[in-house]
């Protein structure tokens, strides 16, 4: 929480590439207590969250309805005027087509302060990655955004006559419905049928899809190509300069994407150079997204634990997300807090700051050491080993009950969504960065599923100890990675030599 006294920072989030992002809106994401964002949002910035923060996703319902503005607008106040930082993390940049005005006022209007943190606007972004620049001094001096639809879905009451004649280059945003009457007016009112038109598909990420044509033959290519949206619409002889400046699409594993099994947040830093290895290639890398869970059996016990929580000497959590999980459940059960009286013992910085921002007044765990008696029942909650925790210092401590309170696990939805990435051949590559890969992925799929998952896949593995592992079950490795290689340059070069045997779907057209 921020010092009390709720906030919202409209956040961009860029267009896609997650590096994308600024340096504030990172740290801003990486703060927040809310995170409500929007269907274009890439879900690797989901990282940068705290695992304890709460996510809220605005984007189209399965009924293809997007959440309606007032909904959005009540949510934002809801959580702000508990105090809590909220960030609305929208696509691109916030300001450009993307109701933070709205957003922004309604906010105000409830006492709600804010804060707008600019983002990288895919207008501007996803035309440099197609290797066009919204300006060049040979050929235009001004550009326009536009877009191309709008709140009540028609095509937009624009004067056509001052942007055709007017207006050098035009940027269109959310146009591709529209495109044949954006043809048609540009047209009508004297644009040439041979300006250069380029549509840009998920810009800026590794699946981005250019298609090129000209003011006469663009909607044809289009229907032809069945190109659809998100893209942008650029119409401009800025898109001749893409012959000669394509710089993004020419990488090494640009329209690839790499699957390293492990959670979106347990990066290592092995399994982060790996990433930004693969980033810097061009490709796409894809971890499993973890939810946390608890089984029946373990909730009954949790509950059964709780439900005795006076009897308690002290409780000692061991990071922040079992501190946060400890008085959810705590509220589930409807339990009262006064039912405790034991003291708070955190082990580490952040779950002290978080007991203290609760109203406790915590023990550090160095300090706690010369205060337990022998005879204290201790309630230790939380993930780290405890035999350790119990040589820890001069005492020998006994934990009277130890409990986790909750597991990360791999959700089926996420298992449905890697089958079918390979089911529709657009996966590349599997990279198994450490032993734990390997047993993280079995236990997510089964034994059974490596070979029809994997059978068009280039098969890594990092270390010829994660090799021996995935021998283990019985799999192969098309290319291990020696220990001594493990650095980021040479990581890069190998991996350009695994065998590719699906090309990536990307239309370069
Ligand atoms: N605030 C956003 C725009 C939101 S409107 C921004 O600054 O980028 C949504 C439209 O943005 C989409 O219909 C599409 O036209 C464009 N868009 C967003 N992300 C895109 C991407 N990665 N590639 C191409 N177009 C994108």
């Amino acid at each position: 929480m921020d010092g009390g006294g709720g906030k919202v920072y409209f956040v961009g989030a860029g267009p896609g590439d997650p590096k994308l992002i600024t340096i504030r809106g990172k740290e801003i994401l990486s703060r927040a207590d809310v995170v409500v964002f929007d269907r274009l949002v890439n879900s690797r910035l989901l990282k940068y969250i705290r695992e304890d923060a709460e996510q809220i996703y605005c984007g189209k319902l399965p009924d293809k309805h997007d959440i309606p503005q007032d909904e959005i607008n009540r949510i934002l106040v809801h959580h702000a005027k508990q105090g809590k930082l909220v960030v609305r993390l929208k696509g691109g940049d916030p300001s450009v087509f993307g109701r933070v005005g709205e957003e922004a006022e309604f906010c105000l209007s409830h006492g709600i302060t804010f804060e707008i943190v600019p983002g990288v606007t895919s207008g501007i972004a996803a035309s440099a990655y197609a290797g066009i620049p919204v300006t060049h001094r040979d050929m235009n001096t001004t550009v326009a955004f536009i877009t191309g639809h709008t709140k009540t879905g028609k095509a937009p009451d624009i004067n056509w006559e001052y942007l055709a004649k007017g207006i050098e280059t035009l940027v269109f945003y959310m146009g591709v419905t529209n495109l044949p009457f954006i043809q048609q007016q540009l047209l009508r009112y004297g644009r040439s049928s041979e300006t250069p038109v380029a549509l840009v598909r998920w810009g800026t990420f590794s699946k981005q899809e250019t298609l090129i044509g000209n003011l006469g033959n663009i909607v044809e290519r289009v229907e032809k190509a069945q190109f659809k949206a998100p893209a942008i619409i650029l119409v401009g002889e800025n898109v001749r300069l893409r012959n000669k400046l394509a710089w993004f699409e020419t990488k090494p594993f640009f329209g690839k994407t790499v699957l390293l099994p492990r959670g979106i947040r347990n990066a290592g830093d092995l399994d982060q150079n790996i990433e930004d290895v693969i980033e810097e290639l061009g490709g796409e890398v894809v971890n499993f997204q973890e939810v946390v869970s608890v089984s029946e059996e373990e909730e009954n016990q949790i509950r059964d634990i709780l439900m005795q929580i006076g009897r308690f000497r002290w409780i000692v959590f061991s990071d922040v997300i079992t501190m946060s999980y400890f008085f959810r459940h705590f509220k589930k059960l409807s339990l009262d807090i006064r039912s405790i009286s034991a003291g708070f013992v955190g082990l580490d910085g952040r779950c002290i700051a978080a007991l203290s921002d609760r109203g406790f007044i915590p023990f550090a765990f160095s300090d706690w050491l010369d205060r337990v008696m022998p005879e204290d029942e201790v309630l230790y909650l939380g993930s780290k080993n405890m035999n350790d925790l119990s040589k820890a210092g001069s005492r020998h401590i006994k934990f009277s009950v130890s409990l986790s309170l909750y597991r990360r696990v791999i959700s089926d939805e996420e298992i449905d969504k890697i089958k079918q990435l390979s089911e529709d051949k657009a996966l590349h590559m599997v990279v198994f960065t450490d032993p734990s890969s390997v047993t993280t992925f079995f236990q997510a799929f089964g034994e059974h599923h490596f070979d029809s998952l994997f059978q068009d896949i280039a098969v890594v593995c990092l270390g010829t100890s994660t090799e021996s592992v995935l021998e283990g079950y019985g799999c192969k490795a098309d290319l291990t990675i020696s220990e001594e290689s493990l650095d980021k340059q040479s990581i890069g070069e190998l991996l350009q030599r695994a065998p590719f045997r699906i090309e990536s779907l990307t239309a370069k057209i």
